[in-house]
């Protein structure tokens, strides 16, 4: 049934879906097609039940499908879906943003993480009047031209070394940088974007003071930092990656979890820089849907569902796991390292803990993933269909989830040794 499906969607979808990283082109085989999820479970058209740690690739943070959001989407959608007018939702949200992440005191609302990217780096350049930015490898910000040299996740796990249709002319104005390294900055540069907890080529971290000393290099030159916290952000703790290692960027993107499984991205930042947004300032941004009411009951609602408790949960059913797979593995003489910060973590075939693109794609690359993949797959866990991807464990993940999987995984690691 999934493969009717398949090439039921092939014949009117490029690949068949709607954004690279579900297809199963990296791990072969073909996409399980979901028709429902509840908690930590997502079922699938052939009535098969897998434990889901791909979760929306994050925004499910609080598991799928909570009576809380879902009451909030059916009360907002009965006032209508979307005005082009100010709402006192909106009001909440950014006030919601604004408490828990100190140093944001302006937001706009967008519609996706990609907005967010891209506007930031467009307000970056209105700010300082300067063109260049910097990027490092292997951080993904989604797909807006300038951003999409040397990205993760699916970036990296359909071989593409960036896009074709990005005109030289697009990217001539950025610079990609390893990882793990501080990059020689200039008064030509606006901006430097990263992802502070690199988590879309794998969970690769940054080394002790990283953040800080890029922090310091930034202001010698008056580049402004972004932080990219599409992923981090309300995730890693209450106030994201700048309060988790306490350096403050100068914009911040958000995406994913804020939205509560619908269409949110949000850039923020202090009040001077945010005043250059128009209608205020005159760098340019728009968006039919932004601020969509349906998307900022959803965001409130999840939001509302985070506190100091759930992170605490969140980290300790992400080290269970992470210990978990770590000793399966070990127990079953595979190479792999299981890097983990919070919340977060991600699997690499290998026996060192990559530090920069170059390493982890050398790790991701190894054929080992695949196998693992569909051992897990068939078994009844869903792990994401390529190597770069983190795991997303959420608040629905139990103990007894936690280790129903770490069980399937030693069956999967003993048939992987077998030959
Ligand atoms: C997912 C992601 C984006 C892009 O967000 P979309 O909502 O998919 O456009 C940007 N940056 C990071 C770090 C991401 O993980």
């Amino acid at each position: 049934m999934s493969k009717e499906l398949l090439s039921r969607a092939e014949l009117v979808m490029p690949g068949g879906v709607n954004s690279p990283v579900r297809s199963f082109r990296s791990v072969g085989g073909t996409p399980y097609f979901v028709t429902r999820a509840e908690g930590p479970h997502i079922w699938d058209s052939e009535g098969n039940r897998y434990i889901d740690y791909v979760m929306s690739y994050g925004p499910a943070i609080a598991g799928h499908c909570p009576p809380q959001i879902i009451d909030a989407i059916q009360q907002a959608s009965g006032n209508g879906t979307s005005y082009g007018a100010p709402t006192l939702a909106e009001i909440e949200m950014a006030e919601e943003i604004s408490v828990r992440v100190d140093g944001v005191d302006m937001v706009r609302l967008v519609s996706s993480g990609t907005e967010a990217t891209m506007t930031a780096i467009r307000l970056a350049r209105g700010v300082t009047g300067r063109d260049k930015i910097v990027k490092f490898s292997g951080h993904y910000h989604g797909h807006a031209d300038s951003l999409l040299a040397a990205g993760g996740s699916g970036v990296a796990n359909q071989g593409i070394s960036g896009s074709s249709g990005v005109p030289a002319s697009a990217v001539a104005d950025t610079i990609v940088t390893p990882w793990n390294q501080i990059p020689e900055l200039d008064k030509s540069i606006a901006a430097l974007i990263l992802e502070p907890l690199p988590a879309n080529m794998g969970v690769v971290p940054p080394s002790e003071n990283f953040l800080k000393d890029l922090r310091i290099a930034c202001e010698q030159h008056g580049v402004l930092l972004i932080f990219d916290e599409v992923i981090t952000g309300f995730r890693l703790t209450m106030g994201g990656a700048s309060q988790w290692y306490g350096v403050q960027p100068d914009l911040w993107c958000f995406g994913k979890v804020i939205g509560g499984g619908l269409p949110m991205g949000a850039y923020g930042g202090s009040r001077e820089i945010m005043s250059h947004v128009a209608p205020l300032g005159d760098v340019y941004q728009a968006g039919t849907l932004s601020g969509n009411p349906i998307a900022t009951a959803a965001g409130l609602a999840q939001l509302k569902l985070l506190n100091a408790s759930t992170y605490i949960k969140l980290e300790k059913t992400a080290e269970r796991l992470a210990e978990g797979f770590a000793l399966v593995f070990k127990d079953a003489g595979i190479d792999a390292v299981v890097p983990r910060v919070g919340p977060l973590l991600s699997i690499f075939f290998t026996d060192q803990q990559p530090s920069n693109f170059d390493e982890a794609q050398i790790a991701a690359e190894n054929g080992v993933y695949p196998e693992f993949f569909h051992h897990m797959l068939k078994r009844g866990v869903a792990l994401a269909p390529g190597p770069y991807e983190a795991l997303f464990p959420s608040l629905a993940h139990t103990e007894e989830i936690i280790d129903q999987t770490i069980g399937i995984a030693r069956d999967a690691a003993a048939e992987m040794t077998k030959r």
